[in-house]
């Protein structure tokens, strides 16, 4: 999907609305619509990369920085020391359904490993 037609470029753009809970100059961070735990955050990029396979060296700090997102959202949300997952999907073959690449944040509730 390229950026004209995507919906997470849309939350950027303000164009759809989305509960966001941080912000910094590379990334956005907003509530999942169907949350898969009590906390359920998506970090994403500004700017638009499809998938993992799409992040070139270029990349690095953009990339870097919705790690660090995350850990402040963590923080401030107060889950850091109970622990959480952050993980990407890439591609349909793992789930993957918005191909603008987001970091899922799961916390709130046991997580297993490995997951389905
Ligand atoms: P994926 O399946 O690509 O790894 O994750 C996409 C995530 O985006 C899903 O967890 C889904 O619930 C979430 N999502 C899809 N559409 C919207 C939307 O319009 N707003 C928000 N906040 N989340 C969405
Ligand atoms: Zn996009």
């Amino acid at each position: 999907m390229s950026a004209d037609n995507c919906l997470f470029c849309k939350i950027v753009a303000g164009d759809i609305p989305a509960d966001i809970v941080y912000e910094s100059d590379t990334a956005l961070a907003f509530r999942d619509i169907n949350p898969q735990a009590p906390t359920h955050v998506l970090i994403i990029p500004r700017e638009h990369i499809s998938t993992i396979n799409d992040i070139d060296p270029g990349h690095e700090a953009l990339v870097g920085s919705l790690y660090t997102a995350a850990r402040e959202i963590a923080a401030a949300e107060g889950f850091a020391d109970e622990g959480y997952r952050a993980v990407m999907n890439c591609n349909e073959g793992a789930g993957q359904s918005v191909f603008h690449i987001h970091l899922h944040v799961l916390a709130g509730r046991p997580l297993a490993w490995p997951p389905g």
